[in-house]
């Protein structure tokens, strides 16, 4: 590494990371990126659907060249018991190639890559260890006894801060504020995937559990088909998690025999495992984007949104990262880089990114407070269909008769009407 002074620094070369990067350097800015992974994407997890809007708004072109998995084109919403499962399985002949699923070894590496070409300098394998800080500004990073100089620092670090924390510019991460996540990738052949899947070559699928896969924890499960591999994984709110004292990791375990979830990835060999923090505080917890000299993107500035339905963050952290690039661009024109001068990198947030944030700023609250959704609705949605098909010589019944049987005494209505409302008002 050298003494000279870049005009930007980039700690993480996460999907935040390496847009900034690629925009910046596109615009001819010298820019330094430093990641502790021994190469991009080593050390990065996702479930993972990517919502390509963003990857195509930073490279309209090249963004084809991605190493995308497959385009979903299948949604599967399922409601599980310990030995059944009710599911709304959706079928679409085109989604405009709106989402993929990914795997961040490939695609991060890819994206840096990309970043590199267009003149970044990457550093793979180096952690920054804090922030130079004269006069209240950040003028750069400390890397063990290796101090970096630069007009303005862009924290990618993803969603343990620790370099922003300890230098003051973020608080600590509350527990009630994150999310666990653990994740097996399983390898099985292409055209087993497309049989198993009932999909056509390059079609993919993304499916959401919520019931017995979390053992009815607030979270839920999720299973998305790669290429020639299936991200299998669950996710769960911290605390809720530890107030109910569960193993979370033999519950990622038990999932994979789960009758729902066992004939699709049987035979299939464990590749990848992998655990990770997700913030879920949204706006509510939402940092100081900008210090003087300094830039927050992506999971370090809690930019997720988990909207019941799907998580979504690596498209808010490539758009975080684009404005960032745009917000650093016009700061070193002007040759200012207070926070004030900064202050374009969230006007330009709040178009989409922090827009999203508010409108879903109640779901993690109504998540964690709506225990029916993962426990009690599922099982009656079990009962509701065994007892629909249930055919064995008594009187037969019409559906509202035999929902009244199988509600009966099992939940008041009007728990039911509260969740109702609530969700429609969270969600
Ligand atoms: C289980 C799970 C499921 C998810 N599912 C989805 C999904 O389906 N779709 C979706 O859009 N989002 C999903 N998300 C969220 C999404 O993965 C994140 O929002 C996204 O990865 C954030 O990208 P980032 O670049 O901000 O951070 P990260 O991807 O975490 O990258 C941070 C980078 O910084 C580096 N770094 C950290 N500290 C230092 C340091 N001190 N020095 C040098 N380098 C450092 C790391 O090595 C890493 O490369 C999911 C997350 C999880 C955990």
């Amino acid at each position: 590494m050298s003494d000279e002074k870049f005009q930007v620094i980039i700690i993480g070369a996460g999907v935040a990371g390496s847009a900034a990067a690629y925009r910046l350097a596109k615009a001819g800015r010298e820019v330094l990126v430093v990641d502790r992974g021994k190469a991009p994407g080593a050390k990065n997890m996702t479930g993972g659907r990517l919502y390509t809007y963003a990857l195509k708004q930073l490279m309209p072109e090249e963004w084809q060249e991605a190493p995308l998995e497959r385009e979903v084109t299948r949604e599967i919403v399922m409601m599980m018991t310990p030995d059944s499962a009710v599911a709304v399985d959706s079928s679409f002949a085109s989604m405009n190639r709106q989402s993929y699923t990914v795997l961040r070894a490939k695609l991060d590496a890819w994206m840096a890559a990309k970043a590199e070409e267009a003149g970044a300098m990457m550093v793979a394998g180096s952690t920054v260890d804090g922030l130079i800080v004269r006069d209240g500004k950040v003028c750069g990073v400390k890397i063990g006894e290796e101090e970096l100089e630069a007009d303005l620092v862009i924290s990618a670090e993803g969603v343990n801060a620790i370099v922003a924390e300890r230098a003051g510019v973020i608080k600590p991460v509350e527990v009630k504020n994150v999310a666990v996540g653990i994740k097996h990738v399983f390898r099985l052949p292409e055209a087993t995937i497309n049989d198993r899947f009932n999909a056509a070559p390059g079609q993919g699928t993304a499916m959401l559990c919520v019931g017995e896969c979390t053992k009815g924890v607030s979270g839920g499960a999720f299973l998305y088909t790669n290429q020639d591999s299936i991200s299998l994984g669950i996710v769960v709110d911290s605390l809720s998690w530890k107030n109910a004292r569960l193993p979370i990791a033999e519950v990622a375990e038990n999932i994979k025999q789960h009758p729902a979830i066992a004939r699709y990835i049987q035979g299939g060999q464990l590749i990848e495992y992998s655990a990770h923090l997700i913030p879920e505080g949204g706006i509510k917890a939402l940092p100081k984007l900008c210090a003087d000299g300094f830039l927050l993107t992506g999971d370090a500035a809690g930019l997720v949104v988990n909207s019941g339905i799907t998580v979504r963050g690596m498209d808010y952290a490539i758009m975080s990262g684009i404005a960032a690039a745009d917000a650093a661009n016009e700061a070193i024109e002007a040759g200012a880089y207070s926070a004030a001068a900064l202050k374009g990198y969230e006007t330009r947030l709040k178009h989409l990114v922090l827009k999203d944030l508010e409108t879903f700023k109640n779901a993690h609250d109504y998540m964690v407070h709506t225990r029916h959704v993962f426990t009690t609705y599922p099982n009656l949605a079990a009962a509701m269909m065994k007892n629909m098909y249930t055919v064995d010589g008594s009187p037969a019944k019409r559906i509202a008769g035999v929902a009244k049987q199988t509600i009966s005494g099992k939940l008041p209505y009007f728990d039911v009407i509260k969740d109702i409302v609530k969700g429609a008002g969270s969600l």
